[in-house]
Formats: structure tokens, C-alpha cells, sequence
């Protein structure tokens, strides 16, 4: 049993996640990629809840449903856009989460998330999310292309109204390789639409 506070990225977005979303509702891994968020997010919704996987790689659907076996039946993979979510998600959900960049190992590593789409179905999701829900961003701007959505991005959440959401920041400064940090957005009240500021 592991007593760290200060977690890497990867599993502090996951213990954000799991503090803030109940078993039997509903959320959504943006980026399914090889299937690890996707496998823990039905896991933490149990038999009565719901995980909308998106993907545009088939790869990588694959992948995702390999990994998750049995828990195939809480997961509904779609390749598509996480920008289209809204053709897919009815709401409420309970919380999301977004893994940036390129699929590790793919055929084609040029295949990444960009900042147009990313941000159009953090919007939609906002929308979407229940109060006091969680959804987490892990940003990599290593590879080519990573600079340009990191920034777009943090224009982005750093323009939302503070009274609708809280937006905050994580990483961890002396870890080698440009690891990923974390954009966390917490819903603070109810709104459709969120504003900007
Ligand atoms: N960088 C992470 C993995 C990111 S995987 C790591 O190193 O572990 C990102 C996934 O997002 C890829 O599988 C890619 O195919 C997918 N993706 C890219 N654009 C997308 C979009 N518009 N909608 C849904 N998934 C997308």
C-alpha cells in the first residue's frame, strides 16, 4: 500500500475521477487509445453504469475491447470524434476524461488529438457533466503539434467563468521524458452552456 500524495499524472487524474463519480452513471474516456482509462472508468461505474469510449483509430478500439473482456458489456465503443459526443451521450454524466497526443505504438504516430476538436468536446462535455463532477486532461506537448493544442487548451479553460468551474493545473517538475500534466475541471454549478470570460 502506497502512501504517496503526490501522484504521477496518470494516477492522480484517476483518483480525481473516482472521488467525484458514483457506481451505475454514466461518463466518458474521450480517448479510448490502448483501453486503460476505459478499463478502469467501467470498473469504478460497476454493472448498472455506463462508459461511451470514443476513438478515431479502429486500432485502438480493438485494443480497448481486448482489455476490457468481460467488462465489454458497461462499454460502448464508437469510432468517432469525441467532437460529435453530443450525437452519442445523452446527459447527465457523471465524468470524463481525455488522454492527449498520439496512440503509443500505432502504425501511424502522426494520428493526434488537435485543438479545435479537443476543445469543441470539452464544451459539449461541460454541458453534459453533473455538478460537482470531474473532468481531467492529461496534456502532452512533446511530440509535434503538442505545443500548439497545450496552448489553445490552456487559453481555453483559463477563459471559463470561474463561477461555473474551477480549473486547476497539476504536474510534476523534475520527472524526465516530458511527462504529461493535468488540466482538472470541476463543475461547480449547473449550466448548460458554460461562459466565458
Ligand atoms: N499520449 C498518451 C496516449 C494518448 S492516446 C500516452 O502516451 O499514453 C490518444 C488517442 O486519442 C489515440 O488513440 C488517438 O487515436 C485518439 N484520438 C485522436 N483524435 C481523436 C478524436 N478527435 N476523437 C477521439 N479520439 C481521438
Amino acid at each position: 500500500m502506497s502512501d504517496i500524495l503526490l501522484h504521477r499524472v496518470l494516477p492522480f487524474s484517476k483518483r480525481l475521477i473516482s472521488e467525484t463519480v458514483k457506481p451505475g452513471e454514466t461518463v466518458v474516456d474521450a480517448t479510448a487509445g490502448n483501453g486503460n482509462d476505459t478499463l478502469f472508468l467501467a470498473e469504478l461505474v460497476g454493472e448498472n453504469g455506463r462508459v461511451f469510449a470514443f476513438d478515431i483509430q479502429q486500432a485502438a478500439l480493438v485494443a480497448t475491447e481486448t482489455r476490457l473482456g468481460e467488462l465489454n458489456d458497461r462499454v460502448k465503443l464508437i469510432l468517432d470524434s469525441h467532437a460529435n459526443v453530443d450525437q452519442y451521450v445523452t446527459k447527465p454524466i457523471g465524468g470524463a476524461m481525455f488522454n492527449l497526443g498520439y496512440l503509443p505504438y500505432a502504425e501511424d504516430l502522426s494520428i493526434i488529438t488537435k485543438p479545435d476538436t479537443t476543445i469543441e468536446a470539452i464544451d459539449k462535455l461541460l454541458g453534459m457533466l453533473k455538478k460537482g463532477g470531474m473532468i481531467t486532461i492529461s496534456v502532452y506537448d512533446g511530440h509535434e503539434g503538442g505545443a500548439e493544442e497545450r496552448d489553445a487548451l490552456l487559453a481555453y479553460v483559463k477563459s471559463l467563468h470561474q463561477a461555473d468551474v474551477h480549473v486547476a493545473r497539476y504536474e510534476l517538475l523534475n520527472q524526465r521524458k516530458n511527462p504529461p500534466f493535468l488540466i482538472a475541471i470541476e463543475k461547480v454549478r449547473d449550466f448548460e452552456k458554460v461562459e466565458q470570460v
